[in-house]
């Protein structure tokens, strides 16, 4: 049951992005040097001297900073990035004009694989975000299995890019307040074209999920980075939304550097070496991804017992073209393991009703405090002509939505796999 719009066009994703004409490239260059020019960084190449494109160049992503480090390290070769919908807001003919690839999140988009084979087989570079969000804690997210195949498909070289700093200096759960940290870039070339052909898609990932290593936090305590900022933990929360003392979840809260319960009152501080260590009592956690794994963990144990479920009411924007998010007003959103996500609502006079099912979804699109519609977390439910932005009402529940999605998808996968 679709949305009773009463304009029923919608963006239309599933075409051929153009070439980028050279003069942006080198345009893009220029303004990514400027916007560079007051922070610390640099980008290093790896073993890509002789290497021409084609070829796929798959990076992680931590902030917007990271298509300027990319520009740097390619250029002057074109480049043609897959950009998400909400990336085009109010600005679609500037992404098709430098040449940008559509996609909605997490949906099966076939006309991006031909996409894709366009650019490589028109001799550009295909830049990918293949974890297709920000890094919410600074350490590889979920790699889609797809990858090997749509590699093997283009028969051209691999390069990886692994941005360090990225998410120390603008971390997604507070991207408003900048720190102090230099920023370090490495391309490296991890497939010649012959090795392609050679190996099989799973040999493939395997090498992929072993170049996508990326631990934020180790790297600031190896590097000797120090953040000094007093702010440094406000927005924590939002990733660690669970009191590893009391088990309460989404009793969290943070403020300049210390991050609390609110339930039980322990309290922890985010120290200028990007440790945590309790203000009292047992450090449960002084790594920073181990509490966020742990999370993961209760959640996955939650699903096993077969008591996760999640219901709320929430407030509904949804993006069917690229200028404006249609207000639908409030919906129920349920998520569990049976049926996935299941958004109902009403809108014009007519119910409408969004299902995901569990395998149609590997991963969540989780925005904190999204900037387009009001700045508070939301989700993005997306088919492949619509995407809804759901606020819940409940405080501090998406990122616990994200780790159910991904572990009801692997439990699912798994089965179906037997
Ligand atoms: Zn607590």
């Amino acid at each position: 049951m679709d949305v009773n719009y009463r304009n029923q066009k919608r963006y239309k994703t599933a075409k051929y992005p153009i070439c980028q004409p050279i003069y942006l490239t080198w345009l893009i260059q220029v303004l990514s040097t400027i916007m560079l020019a007051s922070k610390k960084h640099k980008v290093e190449c790896v073993g890509m001297e002789d290497l021409k494109p084609p070829y796929i160049l798959l990076s992680n992503h931590m902030s917007f900073v990271d298509f300027e480090l990319i520009s740097k390290g390619t250029y002057p070769a074109r480049v043609n990035n897959v950009v998400n919908i909400d990336g085009y807001y109010l600005r679609p003919w500037l992404m098709t004009w430098i040449g940008a690839i559509c996609t909605r999140k997490f949906t099966n988009d076939f006309h991006l694989v031909k996409s894709i084979k366009k650019v490589t087989s028109r001799g550009d570079i295909l830049c990918m975000y293949p974890e297709a969000r920000y890094s919410p804690c600074g350490i590889t997210s979920y790699l889609p299995d797809s990858l090997g195949s749509l590699i093997k498909m283009n028969k051209v070289p691999v390069v990886v890019a692994i941005h360090h700093g990225n998410h120390l200096h603008s971390p997604v759960w507070n991207v408003k307040k900048k720190r102090k940290v230099p920023m370090h870039t490495v391309l490296t070339r991890l497939l010649s074209a012959e090795q392609v052909k050679e190996m099989t898609a799973a040999e493939i990932n395997e090498a992929l999920r072993n170049a996508f290593v990326y631990d934020e936090y180790r790297y600031q305590k190896e590097s000797g980075i120090l953040i000094t900022e007093k702010y440094r933990a406000e927005g924590l929360h939002k990733v660690l939304y669970q009191c590893p003392h009391c088990m309460a979840e989404s009793k969290m809260a943070s403020k300049d550097t210390e991050i609390f319960c609110t339930e039980c009152g322990k309290r922890w501080t985010l120290c200028e070496d990007g440790t945590l260590s309790a203000n009292e009592g047992e450090t449960e956690f002084s790594h920073v991804p181990d509490w966020f794994n742990w999370e993961r963990e209760q959640v996955r144990a939650e699903i096993e017992r077969g008591e996760y479920s999640f219901e709320d009411e929430v407030d509904v924007h949804s993006m069917p073209r690229c200028y404006r998010f249609m207000p639908l007003g409030k919906a129920t959103l349920t998520h569990d393991v049976e049926n996935g996500f299941v958004l109902k609502g009403h809108y014009r006079g007519k119910d409408y009703e969004i299902r995901r099912s569990p395998l149609m979804n590997n991963s969540l699109h989780v925005e904190y405090d999204f900037p387009h519609i009001k700045p508070f977390d939301c989700v993005d439910i997306s088919t492949e002509s619509d995407s809804f932005y759901c606020y819940p009402t409940k405080e501090n529940v998406v990122t616990k939505l994200a780790f159910a999605t991904e572990e009801i998808y692997r439990i699912k996968i798994q089965n179906v796999r037997k």
